[in-house]
């Protein structure tokens, strides 16, 4: 046992899982230590990490549902072993909603945490796991900075002409705005494009974050001016489950004349919809991609579409585009939509490699293509520990 290293844990604490982390930290260096989750906790709860590539816990806690509270407590217990006597310097945790106050990490004490409070019913589904696990480990691990990460800090650069709904003014004053997720996983993005193109780095980039939850995000100099989830998480482009933009009188009509409640909707525009609802047979784009069944192809053809229009939009919003990067489960491993996309957007000047494309990338444009093309493995995890040691000094 040492008792001079020094550990960083990042958690993800969400509705139905705990996801975890650990650093060791050498110098300035971050080392990945373990990771994994607790998963199934309303249903059949299961622990599993790995160590590197090797699965090191896999295993059902209980038959049936196990509260928050009692995962976490398991959790932190399997961590402190896990570090074998490392000291933890920090825990990072991400939180969904940082509001217009959050403009970057935060550590937080028990007056900040009234403050994210506050932001609970801008996202019920995620914000109140977050807050909780930050509480339980305030009183678990007293002394040990607990450092919150917020998915909306990174677009609070968004100028207030992208932020704002066509709406009477009282509506924006009571935090009616767009303010953009995923964006821990864009300042990621950021972080690495120096080192692969310096000039869009500098210049214009759109990144995609496709996943089971999907956006995307305008960048200019590495600082974001435009994404495409707004007040909510479901605004954009079609998702795993999640319906993306709607036109508004949609809901109008389901509520008047199909006589749906608002949970029924929740549901439906959050569980129900998105490549899962389009096809009928799964939220999963490798099972659609291996189909052949005409829905599954009309649901990735509204998916690719989408991107499309999208990237259009943000181009415009940045005056132009030198770079597009594509990340997360589909946008790292799914050459068939990244090739759909770059060949519907040709006429802004990407051009794929499709060999490159294939091998997937880094680089995947030609080398004549006037916009260069990225594929870069998101890492929120890494981010959240730099923060965490960036915040602590
Ligand atoms: P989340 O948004 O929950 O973090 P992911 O980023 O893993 O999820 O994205 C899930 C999507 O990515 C699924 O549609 C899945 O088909 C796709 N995906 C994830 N991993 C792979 C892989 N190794 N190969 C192909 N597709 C993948």
């Amino acid at each position: 046992m040492s008792v001079d290293r020094e550990a960083i844990v990042v958690l993800n604490a969400g509705s139905s899982s705990v996801k975890f982390c650990t650093f060791i930290r050498s110098g300035t260096l971050l080392e990945r230590g373990v990771r994994g989750q607790v998963s199934g906790l309303g249903t059949r709860p299961q622990l599993s990490a790995r160590r590197g590539e090797a699965l090191i816990e896999d295993r059902v806690l209980q038959e049936g549902p196990l509260s928050h509270r009692d995962a976490l407590d398991l959790l932190v217990r399997f961590l402190q072993r896990e570090l074998d006597g490392a000291r933890i310097l920090g825990v990072g945790h991400r939180v969904v909603h940082g509001g217009l106050e959050f403009m970057a990490p935060t550590v937080v004490d028990a007056a900040t945490l009234e403050r994210l409070e506050r932001y609970v019913p801008l996202a019920p589904l995620h914000q109140p796991h977050n807050l909780a696990a930050i509480r339980l480990l305030l009183e678990r691990l007293p002394g040990v900075p607990e450092v919150a990460c917020f998915d909306t800090a990174f677009h609070r650069t968004i100028p207030e002409v992208a932020q704002l709904f066509a709406l009477p003014q009282r509506f924006a004053a009571a935090g009616v705005r767009r303010y953009g997720f995923h964006g821990l996983s864009y300042e990621y993005v950021a972080s690495v494009l120096p080192s692969l193109d310096a000039r869009a780095a500098a210049g214009r980039t759109v990144a995609f974050h496709l996943g089971n939850g999907s956006s995307m995000c305008a960048m200019h100099a590495g600082r974001s001016v435009a994404t495409t989830m707004g007040f909510t998480a479901v605004e954009g482009l079609p998702m795993g489950t999640r319906s993306g933009s709607l036109d508004p009188g949609v809901l109008l009509f389901l509520f008047d004349e199909m006589g749906l409640g608002v949970r029924e909707v929740e549901r439906l525009l959050y569980h129900e919809s998105g490549l899962l609802g389009m096809s009928g047979i799964s939220s999963d784009m490798r099972e659609l991609l291996a189909s052949d069944a005409p829905a599954a192809r009309l649901a990735i053809d509204v998916f690719t579409y989408r991107a499309r229009r999208e990237l259009g939009s943000l181009a415009a919003a940045l005056g132009g585009l030198d770079a597009v990067v594509f990340t997360a489960g589909i946008g790292e491993n799914q050459a068939e939509v990244r090739a759909r996309i770059c060949a519907d957007s040709a006429w802004l000047g990407v051009e794929l490699d499709p060999d490159a494309n294939r091998r997937h990338g880094p680089r995947i444009s030609s080398a004549r293509s006037r916009v260069s093309a990225w594929v870069v493995p998101t890492d929120e995890e890494t981010m959240i520990a730099r923060h965490v040691l960036r915040v602590l000094g």
